[in-house]
């Protein structure tokens, strides 16, 4: 699943990428990968210029100038995939790893092209077909269910970490994994950020959120804003206009210092990574870096 740091390495692509360019058409070959009327696309879609491209928590948005959205989000497999008609080096894509972002499209797993009055298009590729492209006015969006209920992001210049203790109060009885993944407290912090970022507040997984001290839950605040800023470098720090399945995915393993390293020696400790369930995840822990608070093992 794309986590928050490759929805916004997407973003930042396509908000240098399609601002001001016009849509002339819309083909899909799955209406549940495009839920949207035929009215609504000739209405709404058709001739309508790209203003900006917008993120909240792993959802994107891309405003339109007929005042309408298209919100996407690219559940397990989704990537977009940007193709100029010439200079096809310069295309961009992001999203799940695989050869779509390099290869010839329309390939199989592409729902929806959109294509620029320019003769460059837009894929939408999503191979399990989860993921989903709707149109709505602009002023909705912020309506839709997921977006009320949905925490502050942890990448904006007001999410402090009294503001993020808060939120974590919000379920203080609970495991410190299982709130950092709940979306209603935080946008957008997946397996990965999770794991990675208690390791490096030395914070076990199944500590209970009330019984953490302060001053472990500040840093906790510090190494998931580290964690996320860094994987969003990786993900666009690469030289070429797109980032290739073997980029991400080298980019993953760089810099994870407990994620999927199960059976391998702590990088602080030496004692061997390993890997539990906690809060019903695949979960990486080094047991001696990582003190339990407020639960038994
Ligand atoms: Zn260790």
């Amino acid at each position: 699943m794309p986590e928050l740091p490759e929805v916004e390495t997407v973003r930042v692509g396509l908000q240098r990428l399609l601002p001001k360019r016009v849509i002339k058409s819309a083909d899909f070959d799955w209406p549940k990968s495009f839920p949207n009327s035929k009215h609504d696309v000739g209405q709404f879609l058709i001739d309508a210029k790209i203003i900006a491209v917008r993120r909240r928590a792993k959802v994107l948005i891309i405003d339109l100038s007929s005042n309408y959205s298209l919100v996407i989000h690219l559940k397990m497999t989704g990537q977009l995939v940007f193709v100029p008609k010439t200079k096809p080096d310069n295309r961009f894509g992001a999203g799940h790893p695989n050869d779509s972002l390099i290869g010839k499209l329309p390939d199989k797993s592409t729902r929806v092209t959109i294509s620029f009055t320019d003769g460059s298009r837009l894929f939408f590729n999503d191979q399990r077909k989860f993921g989903w492209m709707r149109l709505m006015p602009t002023i909705e969006v912020p309506e839709i269910d997921f977006m009320k209920k949905v925490g502050p992001e942890p990448l904006e210049s007001d999410f402090t970490d009294k503001l993020f203790i808060e939120r974590l109060m919000r379920r203080k009885n609970s495991n410190i994994k299982a709130v950092l993944l709940d979306q209603t407290v935080l946008a957008g912090v997946g397996n990965i950020y999770a794991d990675e970022s208690l390791f490096a507040a030395k914070i076990h997984p199944i500590s209970i959120v009330n019984a953490v001290p302060k001053t472990r839950l500040k840093a906790l605040h510090k190494e998931l804003i580290d964690v996320l800023t860094l994987s969003i470098e990786k993900g666009g720090s690469t030289d070429r206009n797109y980032v290739n399945a073997e980029g991400k995915k080298g980019s993953y393993i760089d810099f994870a210092k407990v994620f999927r390293r199960e059976k391998q020696p702590c990088i602080v400790c030496g004692s061997e990574i390993k890997k539990i369930r906690v809060a019903g995840r695949g979960t990486h822990v080094c047991e001696s870096c990582q003190k339990v608070y407020g639960a038994t093992k």
